[in-house]
């Protein structure tokens, strides 16, 4: 088959791999019939992924439809359109049971495309480990394109507005707009925020939050803007969904005492200074976290099915798997409006 393959800072090739096959009775194959190109992705590509490996196949976002299964797994069936949920899980455990794969209590959680251990879906097919749990059968309603935003990007957005205790009437920033950061603003909206400060440096990306009725705000005029507009109280749910030791201090200079802060960006800091002091004077609820994709599915399936929630709204580019390399270059520099850049087999 062919995928896309990671050799180092800035250089990903579309090149030929082993067709990937069951390792064991309780695998899958599927047929990727879209994937999609991630901001932690960006990580990778730029030299400082999570492991050493190269040569492996990146990409952890994709839908398709089952192609061959082991003898042991019982719920799919070859020919079922599935999504992949970016990271997996054992299936049987508590934690899995629970929808929380990232820690599973068999040591079985795992992304994909991070190293040459669990291959990644910017490939013509992926195996699929677990596959009663981790290939999800698509449910009436939700499309291809919704179903691939949901596997990561949609899912993260939302969980990372929940963990910022967004409730009706509430007050809340979103601090970075890549397609995370512009769905977690939609989600505000849903969980019945009053007001929604959208901040990036990228006029776009502003525009676009702006669109869904956001007030967008660059980073150097939002703390001013928002004193002003609360009369100093400031806010009591931001969302940050960069990871940088800069923007994280940000949101914490945001929120109102007694108020929440959610950082789901993935983490680049290795030894933030928390402001301990400040955070126990104002009784703050600080939370960080990545998303366990089946848990917050079942809210989020009837959002999309009855069109509040519209994911696909993100997806700004549909390019040929084969220019993969050209695409990971585009969202790279953020060229030509990227944002979701989606990838489909030749
Ligand atoms: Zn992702
Ligand atoms: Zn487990």
């Amino acid at each position: 088959m062919k995928a896309l393959r990671y050799y180092g800072a800035r250089d990903v090739r579309y090149e030929s791999m082993d067709d990937p096959a069951p390792q064991s009775v309780t695998e899958a194959v599927v047929k990727v019939e879209a994937c999609s190109i991630c901001g932690s992705d960006l990580h990778i590509y730029h030299g400082h992924g999570f492991s050493e490996d190269v040569g492996f196949c990146v990409g952890h976002e994709a839908v398709g439809e089952v192609v061959e299964i082991g003898s042991g797994v019982q719920r799919l069936k070859v020919g079922d359109k599935v999504m992949l949920p970016a990271a997996v899980g054992c299936g049987r455990c508590r934690s899995c049971l629970a929808g929380v794969v990232h820690t599973c209590e068999f040591n079985m959680s795992g992304c994909y495309g991070l190293s040459a251990q669990l291959q990644g879906s910017q490939a013509e097919a992926v195996r699929v480990p677990a596959a009663d749990m981790n290939a999800m059968k698509l449910p009436e309603g939700i499309s291809l394109e919704q179903a691939l935003m949901m596997t990561d990007a949609l899912t993260t957005a939302w969980f990372g507005a929940r963990q910022a205790d967004i409730r009706p009437g509430a007050s809340v920033a979103v601090i970075g707009l890549g397609p995370i950061g512009l769905m977690a603003v939609d989600s505000a909206w849903v969980m019945g925020a009053h007001v929604v400060y959208a901040i990036d440096p990228v006029p776009e990306r502003r525009a676009l939050a702006a669109q869904s009725g956001a007030i967008a705000l660059h980073p150097d005029e939002a703390l001013e803007r928002i004193k002003t507009d609360t009369k100093g109280r400031k806010l009591d749910c931001v969302v940050e969904v960069v990871g940088s030791d800069a923007t994280v201090d940000f949101a914490l200079r945001l929120v109102r005492p007694r108020g929440t802060v959610s950082v789901i960006g993935v983490q680049q800091s290795r030894r933030f200074a928390f402001p301990l002091e400040r955070a126990f004077a104002a009784g703050l609820t600080f939370r960080v976290g990545t998303c366990s994709v089946p848990e917050e599915l079942p809210a989020l399936f009837p959002l999309v099915q009855s069109g509040r929630l519209k994911p696909e709204r993100y997806i700004s580019h549909r390019l040929p798997l084969s220019d993969g390399a050209e695409a990971y270059r585009m969202f790279e520099a953020r060229e030509a409006g990227a944002l979701k850049m989606v990838l489909l087999p030749d």
